[in-house]
């Protein structure tokens, strides 16, 4: 079966200034190294699309939802939070992110494609149910298991984040649904400094200090993560993926190599073998150096492929 590729063009017009570390570039960078590295061709590739006012509103209010809409400039750009821009274009690039998920839950539920990968901007994990965060307008991985457990009556979902932030919005829109299993590993102390401290069962925190290596971060991962998820019994693997963990990267400071995504991929899908049928859907969130960003990408979609 396939690894299925989502991305969009307009994904790319959402641009939050030229100094801005979350920047369009990000996925041209990552498509010309798909391209470069022949793995482009043997993905079956997707256009997103945007996604309904209903699927959105399962993670947000519609109060949330109209008020993005309304506070779209018609030119420039005005700030939605400190961190987080909106253009002329970001309403609707949000709403193709969040429906890139959808569409990959469509397809791998639906047995069209093994697993898949959303290349898609802005991400999501950052935005809790009625605020932006982070860089982040709807929440992509929330709404895409949110889709899976309403529309496809799934009844247990694992989201697995391994970006170097915390999905503090992730957190905050399934603190409450044990029907989400949420695996997040971290820098801590660190942004956005929140849901550090006594969390309910279905959230495993684990918390990396600033230096994690890679033999360190293998361990905490296994350690935190694997056994709970296999008792879980997940129907469906997610994976907010962000790159920003590695050592080159400037927002953060945990040192994990390239080479720490093939492992981690690795681990994803032999657990989703065991224990759903391979299905994995991966959305991209952070990585702002984009070397980093586009060899963790490509280490990535290599282990994908592998298991299709
Ligand atoms: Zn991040």
């Amino acid at each position: 079966m396939a690894t299925a590729y989502f991305h969009h063009p307009d994904c790319e017009k959402h641009d939050m200034g030229d100094d801005h570390p979350e920047s369009p570039r990000r996925l041209s960078a990552i498509r010309e190294h798909l391209q470069q590295t022949g793995l482009w061709e043997q993905l079956a590739i997707n256009e997103a699309e945007e996604a309904s006012h209903d699927e959105l509103r399962r993670a947000h209010p519609d109060s949330y939802i109209s008020q993005l809409e309304q506070m779209t400039p018609s030119q420039g750009r005005i700030m939605a939070d400190p961190d987080t821009a909106m253009n002329p274009h970001t309403f609707r690039s949000a709403k193709l992110a969040a429906g890139s998920g959808i569409q990959a839950v469509n397809q791998v539920l639906t047995n069209q494609a093994r697993n898949a990968f959303c290349a898609i901007r802005p991400p999501g994990h950052h935005a809790e149910r009625s605020r932006t965060m982070g860089f982040s307008f709807f929440n992509n991985i929330a709404i895409a298991a949110l889709h899976a457990l309403t529309f496809h009556h799934l009844e247990r979902v694992a989201i697995l984040d391994f970006d170097v932030h915390q999905g503090n919005g992730t957190v905050d829109i399934f603190h409450h649904d044990p029907r989400v299993l949420l695996c997040s590993s971290f820098q801590h102390p660190f942004y956005p400094f929140k849901h550090s401290h006594g969390m309910p069962g279905h959230i495993l925190n684990v918390p990396l200090d600033p230096g994690t290596d890679s033999a360190t971060y293998r361990q905490a991962i296994t350690d935190g993560w694997f056994e709970e998820l296999a008792a879980f019994k997940p129907q469906l693997i997610l994976v907010s993926a962000g790159f920003d963990a590695h050592r080159l990267d400037p927002l953060a400071d945990v040192n994990l190599e390239t080479e720490d995504y093939s492992w981690i991929t690795e681990q994803i899908t032999r657990l989703a073998g065991e224990l759903c049928r391979g299905r994995v859907i991966s959305m991209l969130e952070g990585g702002y150096h984009l070397q980093s960003l586009t060899e963790g990408v490509e280490a990535h979609i290599r282990g994908l492929l592998a298991a299709s």
